[in-house]
């Protein structure tokens, strides 16, 4: 519980970003609570003296008691409304947050972390914090006000009631305080199940098409079926829990208020039988705080998971950050030595896993116009090399340097403008072509978009689009062929005018003779480096020079 506290605990600071609204709902709710207090007490010392003593209540006190009734309807509105806009504004900020940490690319290389996983922290997470912000704290310190209140009026009757309800207010709060570890359990399975029920999902939809081809389909959905039901079944068990614990609830009121008549009954020799009604009332009302208590131990089982994983994705180490600004005084232009011209991969080594090394002491140097192949089994390290040219992570050892700046020294912007990447399979987003080929330079002109489709032949006659640049794309790249993929991301590539061009497997998609259209585009690209990873003989044929890439 200690932990969950913890990562329920890290998730608070950020209200501070909020403190006018947060003050607002503990005013609100104060107002509220002991409105309804001021009531209940008042009510009970009315029926006390009315037939304790026949003279009931005055025409002041009955508007009195109307008036709170209005302040707290209009506090609990209030209240409702600002609580509500503090919980949606933190969840946004929080998930404002989650994305910049997804942003910069996902860092780690060695977790595996699912995107059903990521998913459900970036949305089912984040909403379950509506329940800590709206719901939870200001009311944490408003039930301590009632808390208070309750206890210094039912002293002030007579001590002895807090024999009746300090021990059913223990006993409310012990009850789900004893049952929180395993509905921590339960709630993180649950979450977990959840999770993973989404990666599947996804899984699923991303290859329906083939899997339904593979006759895979039944057994796709056999096994989410089978999540489904296992789901359902721990919801069940964790309904029929937090139904016991409110029954127990419940019982405990009653008991609470038997507890205050007995009292009453013993000690009515010393008191005013005026106030008989305000004894049970008030002790009735001390519990209302164990009942909040209650519910934010239930609560916080469920949250627990969904704080961790908010809480462990905000912490992710900041990856591939740009550099500080005081080194972006390297990026500034400068003659460049002729030997550090082009791509130079020096001494680079890398592993996904800790001693599992797939690139060591790798070197190699592409020149401006000159062409390479690398090749190499499957396995080799290839794509892992592109990746790193990317700066989807940095080596282990070694560097990798463009026109002699090391990827470490340079900023974003400087790096995806020197680096064109054609990556095996190019995420190509719903829209038209243009609009993803603009993806990569928002800011090119008409001309430069029509350039590189010339180039690429999106706009030429035999490739199938006669709608050119205004193809419709519909998620996934749906409804293009392969080589028309490949055309659009290697145009995509080439828009910034890189100084450095990777193509992994990028024309693998294509016919011969497309290839080939393409490697002369690439031919024609006046002082780029280009290094190919491939596999087809006409590729690896087209380049200058070829690089064979060893299995470690
Ligand atoms: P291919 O020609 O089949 O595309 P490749 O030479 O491009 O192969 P890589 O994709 O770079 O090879 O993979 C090199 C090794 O690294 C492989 O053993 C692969 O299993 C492993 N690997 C690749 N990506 C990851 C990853 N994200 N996490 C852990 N290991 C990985």
């Amino acid at each position: 519980m200690r932990s969950a506290l913890a990562d329920i605990r890290a998730l608070l600071p950020i209200i501070a970003e909020r403190r006018r609204l947060f003050a607002e709902t503990v005013l609100w709710n104060l107002v509220a609570q002991l409105g309804i207090l001021g009531i209940a007490l008042g009510l009970a010392l009315v029926v006390g003296r009315t037939v304790a003593h026949g003279d009931g209540i005055g025409a002041g006190g009955a508007a009195a008691l109307a008036a709170l009734a209005v302040v707290v309807a209009l506090a609990a509105w209030r209240e409702s409304w600002v609580s509500h806009a503090l919980a949606y504004t933190l969840i946004g900020l929080l998930r404002t947050r989650v994305f910049a940490v997804l942003r910069r690319g996902l860092p780690e290389r060695r977790t595996g972390r699912r995107t059903g996983t990521l998913v459900t922290t970036v949305i089912g997470d984040i909403e379950t914090l509506e329940w800590l912000y709206a719901h939870t704290v200001a009311q944490m310190l408003t039930a301590a006000a009632v808390l208070l209140i309750s206890g210094i009026v039912s002293v002030s009757i007579t001590p002895a009631l807090l024999l009746v309800w300090i021990p059913l207010l223990a006993a409310g709060i012990a009850v789900p305080w004893l049952t929180s570890r395993a509905a921590a359990r339960r709630a993180a399975s649950l979450s977990r199940q959840g999770a993973v029920l989404r990666s599947d999902l996804l899984d699923m939809l991303r290859g329906l098409r083939e899997l339904r081809g593979a006759r895979a389909l039944p057994a796709q959905l056999a096994r989410i079926d089978a999540a489904t039901r296992t789901m359902a079944r721990t919801q069940v068990r964790e309904a029929s829990r937090v139904g016991m614990e409110r029954g127990i609830g419940d019982a405990l009121f009653a008991l609470a208020a038997i507890g205050a008549i007995g009292i009453v009954v013993l000690t009515s020799a010393q008191l005013d039988p005026a106030l008989a009604p305000l004894a049970v009332v008030v002790s009735v009302a001390g519990l209302g705080p164990a009942a909040q208590i209650a519910d934010l131990l239930r609560g916080a089982a469920t949250l627990r998971t969904a704080a961790g994983r908010i809480r462990e994705t905000l912490a992710l180490p900041p990856a591939l950050d740009d550099p500080p600004p005081e080194a972006r005084e390297a990026q500034r232009p400068r003659a460049v030595r002729p030997d550090e011209e082009g791509l130079v991969i020096d001494a680079v080594g890398f592993a996904y896993e800790p001693g599992r090394a797939v690139l060591e002491d790798v070197s190699l140097r592409v020149r401006p116009g000159e062409r390479v192949a690398l090749i190499g089994p499957s396995g080799a390290g290839k794509s892992t090399l592109a990746r790193l040219v990317a700066r989807l992570w940095d080596p282990d050892a070694g560097s990798i340097r463009v026109d002699g700046r090391d990827l470490r020294d340079l900023d974003t912007a400087h790096r995806t403008a020197a680096i064109g990447i054609v990556p095996q399979s190019s995420p190509l987003l719903r829209g038209t072509i243009r609009e993803n080929i603009l993806v990569a330079c928002p800011d090119a002109s008409e001309a430069q978009v029509l350039a590189v489709a010339e180039q690429t032949g999106i706009t030429a006659p035999g490739t199938g689009l006669p709608r050119g640049l205004d193809t419709p794309v519909r998620e996934n790249g749906e409804g293009l062929s392969g080589g028309q993929r490949a055309r659009v991301a290697i145009a995509r590539a080439l828009i910034r005018g890189p100084r450095v061009l990777v193509l992994d497997e990028a024309t693998a998609a294509l016919d011969e003779s497309a290839d080939a259209a393409i490697l002369e585009v690439l031919d024609r690209l006046e002082g780029c480096a280009v290094l190919m990873i491939a596999h087809r003989a006409s590729t690896i044929a087209a380049a200058h020079r070829t690089v064979a890439l060893a299995p470690r």
